[in-house]
């Protein structure tokens, strides 16, 4: 049984996702370099598999085995003419627990990327953050190689990765975007994506969430003026749609329901709190927000509708 699928994105990436017991299917991605391979994010660690006969549940294996197949998991030293495995850097897009699962695997000897927006955030209570806790699942153990810095040109002992960083606060404070200017892609983690809604949970702020999806809209728009258009990556569900569409997809849909335009489509309870579901006219978008972090977005921006409460019998999940 295999818990992995394997296929090319463009022509120097490649898309993982994890067949995992959730339903998460979370987006894990490979870019290779002549003498690195750079990973976006790990999945969900190798005890949440939908399947339990598994032939392989290491995602590091897994993909080792499969960069060897490709010729693309070693280099030669030019210096000393030996045969070595790539360095691993692995970016975090942020460190929820679908998206760290596998982090342990890269922990010794691998140099991890996390966004510089609150450092606290990650050190103080990742075990809760991350939702490890709240999944009983133990909180990957790692060091943080290099906190990135808002619109940050990323090279690596002097490669040129190609890569830009960009701070996106809103699912959670330490999300991230990553632009890829070879490929023109933006990896942007649980930020955009279509078919589910965005989740705003206990650790999301909608107001940081329309702020960063403003800016990496200008930040698309320009990317967009010469050259191919660029394309959205995300953690779960996207990997191929023009980037620009989607974000004023999720801000249009942002803002109707902010002013109570969108379709509510599930009220359920969660970890104890009343938590709502609002898709666009065409349920490609939406938002599935925990009651009280819709009602300070509405409150900070003047709106004022009924959100439903939480019906007596309402399912429990
Ligand atoms: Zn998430």
């Amino acid at each position: 049984m295999v818990g992995f699928t394997f296929e090319t994105l463009n022509k120097s990436t490649y898309k993982i996702v994890q067949d995992d017991i959730l339903r998460e299917l979370p987006f894990i991605y490979v870019k290779v370099y002549p003498t690195l391979l750079a990973l976006i994010d790990t999945g969900c660690g190798p005890n949440h598999f939908r399947e339990e006969a598994v032939e392989e549940t290491s995602i590091r294996k897994w993909l080792e085995s499969n960069l060897d197949k490709a010729g693309q998991l070693t280099y030669k030293d030019p210096g000393t003419g030996e045969t070595v495995n790539k360095h691993w850097l692995v970016f975090i897009t942020h460190t929820h627990y679908d998206h760290i699962g596998g982090l342990f695997e890269f922990a010794d000897d691998s140099t991890i990327f996390i966004s510089g927006y609150s450092q606290e955030y990650i050190l103080k209570d990742l075990g809760c953050n991350s939702l490890c806790c709240a999944f009983n699942i133990p909180t990957p153990k790692f060091n943080v190689g290099h906190w990135l810095q808002h619109r940050e040109h990323l090279t690596f002992r002097g490669v040129d990765l190609k890569l830009e960083a960009l701070l996106t606060p809103g699912h959670t404070p330490d999300e991230i975007a990553l632009y890829d200017s070879e490929e023109k892609v933006l990896f942007a983690g649980d930020s955009l994506y279509e078919q589910l809604p965005i989740y705003i949970i206990e650790t999301s702020d909608m107001m940081d969430y329309i702020k960063s999806m403003n800016e990496v809209l200008g930040y698309v728009i320009k990317k967009n003026e010469f050259g191919p258009r660029v394309v959205t990556a995300a953690g779960h569900m996207t990997h191929d749609r023009d980037s620009e569409l989607l974000i004023q997809e999720h801000i249009k849909c942002f803002w109707d329901t902010i002013a109570g335009k969108s379709v509510l489509t599930n009220q359920v309870e969660m970890r104890g709190l009343n938590v709502l579901t609002y898709m666009n006219e065409t349920k490609n978008v939406g938002f599935m927000c925990v009651e009280s972090k819709l009602r300070a977005a509405m409150a900070f921006y003047g709106f004022e509708w009924d959100v439903p409460a939480l019906p007596a019998t309402a399912p429990k999940v």
